[in-house]
C-alpha cells in the first residue's frame, strides 16, 4: 500500500459536526433525534468553533483535499501544526479592522485525540561535530512534538483517514541547568519559549514574512512528520527485513510526500539529513530516491521569495548548457548577495520529481516566466493540477435545498461524481426546473438576509441582486475596482434619481493581514462608502453596501448559497487559481471575472456566453507593462472615473477626515502594480450587462443552470484523482456503501 503524506502549514477545516453527519449519512437521524429532545440541530451547529488553522485559499484547499483523499479511498495522511490560536477574529470598529485572538480550544476540542505514545523530539540550533562514523549534531535545544489526531471520514465509503497535527511541548528537563538559586521558577516560565512554536498561525495570505519563529514552525512540522513517516515505514513489512539496518529500497514506492507550496520545503534537506546522517545510507543512493518522492504544488507567483539553504545540481546544469554562467547563477539555490539566501522554490524543484501549478494558466505562466530556466532544463517535471473544492461541504452541507432539487432530477450519485451534473443540461429549458432553481436561490437569500438582520442589525432588500466579493483583502484581488464600481453606480443614481436601476446589495468581506496597511485602508474605504451610500435617502434600497465582518469558512457556507453574482476580478496573471470562484459557480451564482486563475477554465466549461468576462488578458497586461502603465491617462480621459477618485481624495466619503484616503488615491494614481484603472471601463460596462440580464429572471436562471451543470470539473475529487494517477502513481478506488438513513432507500 502506497501511503500519501500531505504536508501543509495550514488546514482551514471550519466546523466538523455537520460534515461528519453528511459523510456518515447520519444527518437525518441526528436532526430527528435532536428534534425529539426539543433541540434544533442548526442552532447546535452554530455553537461549534471554526477550526481556523488557515488564512484563505491555500489552507482551505488542504481541507478539501483531505475530504477527497478519504472519499477516493486513498491511504492519505494530512500533517500540519495544531496552532493554539488560528486566524484572528476580525472585529469592525468605527469602520476599522481590529484583530482578536482566536482562542478556539478554550472549551476543548471533541474531534481530536492526543497521541502521547507517538511524541517525537525535534532539535534546534546546536552545532555539527565530525567523528569516525560521520557527523553528529550536538548541543541542540530539544522541543517535543505531541501529535493530535483528527478523523477524516470519506463520503459514505467506510473509510476514515487521519489528520495529524503537532503541538510543541517543552521537555521536562527544559532549562534544567538553570536550577540554581531562584532558577526553578524561571525555568518553568521559559517552557513557553519552546511551546511558542505552535502558538499561533501567521496571518499572512500569499505573503512571505522572514521571521525566525515562522522558520521554526516550518522545520518543526517537517522534522516531526518525517520521523513519523520513517517510523511507520520501518514498522511495515517493507522496512523491517533487516533487523540491524533498515532497507530503504522500497521507501520511494511506499511513500509519496506532497508539499503544499514551498512552506514545508525543508522536507527535502531534512530527509537527506535523516537518511545520510542518521540512517547512514549512501548519498549516491539517496539522491535519486529523493527526487522520486517529492511532489510540490506552487500557489501564487508572488510567493516565490522564500529562502533557506543548500546546493547541488550546478554541474548538471553546466553539462546541459555549457558556458551559460548567467543561467547557472539564475538557477542556483543559493542567492548571492550581501546576505546569502536560499531560494526555497528552486530547492523544491530540484528536489522534487513533479512540480505543479494549480490552474492551467498558472502552470503555463510558471513554465514561461518564473521557472523558465528550470522548465528548459527538466521539462518532464512540470505539470498542472487545476484546483477543486469538495462538493460535500460546498453543496450538500451548505446548500441542501439546491442539492435536493438536483437529486430529484439526476439522482444522488453526482455528489461523489460531480461530472454527472452535465445531465442537468437537459433541464435548461425545463420550466419546472428553472422555477425550482430560482426558488431555492430566493430562499437562500431570505435566509441570509434574516441572518444579517439578526446578527448585525442590518436590513437588506432580498429582491435586490446580491453582488458578493468575499476573499482575503489584497491589492491584487482588486477590491478597489469593486469600490470604483460602487461609487460609479451611486453617482449614476444621484445624477438621474428618477431613472430605473436594477437594485443591488453589494457585499464585501475578508480579513486584512494585520501588518498590511493598504489592505486595512481598503476595509475602511468600503465601510466609509457604505456609511454614505446606505444613509442617502435618494438611493433608497436601490444600492446597499455591506462589509461582511469576520469572513471565515462557516460564514462562506452561509453567504455563497445566497449569491447572485460572484466577483472574481484580480488582475490577469496574479491569482494562481482561486477556489472561492468555484464555490459560487456550484451554488448557482453567475461570475463577473477576469481571465485569471481557474476563471479561464470555468468560462471554458460554462461557455463564454454564460460568463461575464471583462478586462485585460495576461498578454494585454504584459503589453501594457512594456508600454508603461500610466494611471493618470485613464483618470484624465474617463469622467466618471475622475469623479470617483476626486470624491475619494476630497473627503466625500470621509467628511471628518478629508485626507483619510490619500494613500489609496496616491497608490492608484502613481504606483498601482495591479492596474485598476486599466480595467475600469470594461468592468463598468460588464456590470451594466449583468444588471440588464438580471431583469430577465428566466434568462438569468438558464445561465445559472448552465453554470451549475458545467461545474463538475471543479470537484476536488477530480483534482485528487489526477494527483493520484499523474504524480503519486496510485489508482484511486471508490467504494460506496448504501446510505442508512436516506428515506428514499
Ligand atoms: C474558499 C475560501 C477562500 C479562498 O477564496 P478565494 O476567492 O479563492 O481567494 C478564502 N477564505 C475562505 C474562508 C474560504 O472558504
Amino acid at each position: 500500500m502506497q501511503r500519501i503524506y500531505y504536508l501543509s502549514l495550514e488546514f482551514y477545516m471550519g466546523r466538523t459536526l455537520q460534515n461528519t453527519m453528511v459523510n456518515l449519512a447520519l444527518q437525518n437521524a441526528c436532526d430527528e433525534a435532536t428534534y425529539q429532545l426539543g433541540l434544533d440541530m442548526e442552532e447546535l451547529q452554530e455553537i461549534e468553533e471554526d477550526a481556523g488553522l488557515g488564512n484563505g485559499g491555500l489552507g482551505r484547499l488542504a481541507a478539501c483535499f483531505l475530504d477527497s483523499m478519504a472519499t477516493l479511498g486513498l491511504a492519505a495522511y494530512g500533517y500540519g501544526i495544531r496552532y493554539e490560536f488560528g486566524i484572528f477574529n476580525q472585529k469592525i470598529c468605527g469602520g476599522w479592522q481590529l484583530e482578536e485572538a482566536d482562542d478556539w480550544l478554550r472549551y476543548g476540542n471533541p474531534w481530536e485525540k492526543a497521541r502521547p505514545e507517538y511524541m517525537i523530539p525535534v532539535h534546534f540550533y546546536g552545532r555539527i561535530q565530525h567523528d569516525h562514523d560521520g557527523v553528529k549534531w550536538v548541543d541542540t535545544q530539544v522541543v517535543l512534538a505531541l501529535p493530535y489526531d483528527t478523523p477524516v471520514p470519506g463520503y459514505r465509503n467506510n473509510t476514515v483517514n487521519t489528520m495529524r497535527l503537532w503541538s510543541a511541548r517543552a521537555p521536562n528537563e527544559f532549562n534544567l541547568k538553570d536550577f540554581n538559586v531562584g532558577g526553578y521558577i524561571q525555568a518553568v516560565l521559559d517552557r513557553n519559549l519552546a511551546e511558542n512554536i505552535s502558538r499561533v498561525l501567521y496571518p499572512n495570505d500569499n505573503f512571505f514574512e522572514g521571521k525566525e519563529l515562522r522558520l521554526k514552525q516550518e522545520y518543526f512540522v517537517v522534522a516531526a512528520t518525517l520521523q513519523d513517516i520513517i517510523r511507520r515505514f520501518k514498522s511495515s513489512k517493507f522496512g523491517s527485513r533487516d533487523p540491524v539496518r533498515t532497507s530503504f529500497d522500497a521507501f520511494p514506492d511506499k511513500v509519496a510526500i506532497q508539499l503544499n507550496d514551498t512552506h514545508p520545503s525543508l522536507t527535502i534537506p531534512e530527509l537527506m539529513r535523516v537518511l545520510v546522517d542518521i540512517e547512514k545510507l549512501d548519498w549516491d543512493k539517496v539522491r535519486p530516491c529523493m527526487v522520486e518522492m517529492f511532489r510540490g504544488p506552487v500557489h501564487n507567483p508572488s510567493d516565490f521569495n522564500g529562502w533557506l539553504s543548500l546546493s547541488l545540481s550546478a554541474q548538471k546544469v553546466y553539462a546541459k548548457f555549457p558556458g551559460d554562467l548567467d543561467r547557472m547563477r539564475r538557477m542556483s539555490m543559493v542567492e548571492e548577495g550581501s546576505v546569502k539566501r536560499i531560494n526555497m522554490a528552486h530547492l523544491c524543484i530540484v528536489g522534487s520529481h513533479a512540480v505543479n501549478g494549480v490552474a492551467r494558466i498558472h502552470s503555463e505562466i510558471l513554465k514561461a516566466t518564473v521557472f523558465k530556466d528550470f522548465y528548459e532544463f527538466e521539462p518532464h517535471k512540470f505539470q498542472n493540477k487545476t484546483n477543486g473544492i469538495t462538493p460535500r461541504r460546498w453543496l450538500v452541507l451548505c446548500n441542501p435545498g439546491l442539492a435536493e432539487i438536483i437529486a430529484e432530477r439526476i439522482g444522488e450519485d453526482y455528489i461523489s461524481d460531480l461530472d454527472q451534473l452535465k445531465k442537468l443540461l437537459a433541464f435548461v429549458e425545463d420550466e419546472g426546473f428553472i422555477r425550482d432553481i430560482a426558488k431555492v436561490k430566493q430562499e437562500n437569500k431570505l435566509k441570509f438576509s434574516a441572518y444579517l438582520e439578526k446578527e448585525y442589525k442590518v436590513k437588506i432588500n432580498p429582491n435586490s441582486l446580491f453582488d458578493i466579493q468575499v476573499k482575503r483583502i489584497h491589492e491584487y484581488k482588486r477590491q478597489l475596482l469593486n469600490c470604483l464600481h460602487i461609487i460609479t453606480f451611486y453617482n449614476r443614481i444621484k445624477k438621474e434619481p428618477n431613472k430605473h436601476f436594477v437594485p443591488r446589495t453589494i457585499m464585501i468581506g475578508g480579513k486584512a493581514a494585520p501588518g498590511y496597511h493598504m489592505a486595512k485602508m481598503i476595509i475602511k474605504l468600503i465601510t466609509s462608502i457604505g456609511d454614505i451610500v446606505n444613509n442617502d435617502p435618494v438611493i433608497g434600497d436601490r444600492l446597499k453596501v455591506i462589509f461582511l465582518e469576520n469572513y471565515r469558512v462557516s460564514l462562506a457556507e452561509k453567504v455563497v448559497p445566497a449569491a447572485d453574482l460572484s466577483e472574481q476580478i484580480s488582475t490577469a496573471g496574479t491569482e494562481a487559481s482561486g477556489t472561492g470562484n468555484m464555490k459560487f459557480m456550484l451554488n448557482g451564482a453567475l461570475t463577473i471575472g477576469t481571465m485569471d486563475g481557474a476563471n479561464v477554465e470555468m468560462a471554458e466549461e460554462a461557455g463564454e456566453e454564460n460568463f461575464f468576462i471583462f478586462g485585460m488578458r495576461v498578454e494585454d497586461v504584459d503589453e501594457l507593462d512594456r508600454k508603461g502603465y500610466c494611471a493618470k491617462d485613464y483618470y484624465d480621459h474617463i469622467p466618471e472615473l475622475k469623479q470617483a477618485i476626486d470624491q475619494m481624495s476630497s473627503g466625500f466619503f470621509s467628511p471628518k477626515q478629508p485626507d483619510l484616503f490619500k494613500d489609496i488615491v496616491n497608490m492608484l494614481m502613481y504606483h498601482d502594480r495591479f492596474k485598476v484603472f486599466a480595467d475600469y471601463e470594461a468592468y463598468i460596462k460588464c456590470q451594466e450587462k449583468v444588471s440588464a440580464l438580471y431583469k430577465n429572471t428566466k434568462e438569468w436562471t438558464k445561465k445559472v443552470i448552465k453554470n451549475i451543470a458545467t461545474s463538475g470539473k471543479f470537484s476536488s475529487d477530480r483534482t485528487i484523482a489526477q494527483y493520484a494517477r499523474e504524480i503519486w502513481g496510485v489508482e484511486p478506488t471508490r467504494q460506496k456503501i448504501p446510505a442508512p438513513d436516506d428515506p428514499r432507500e
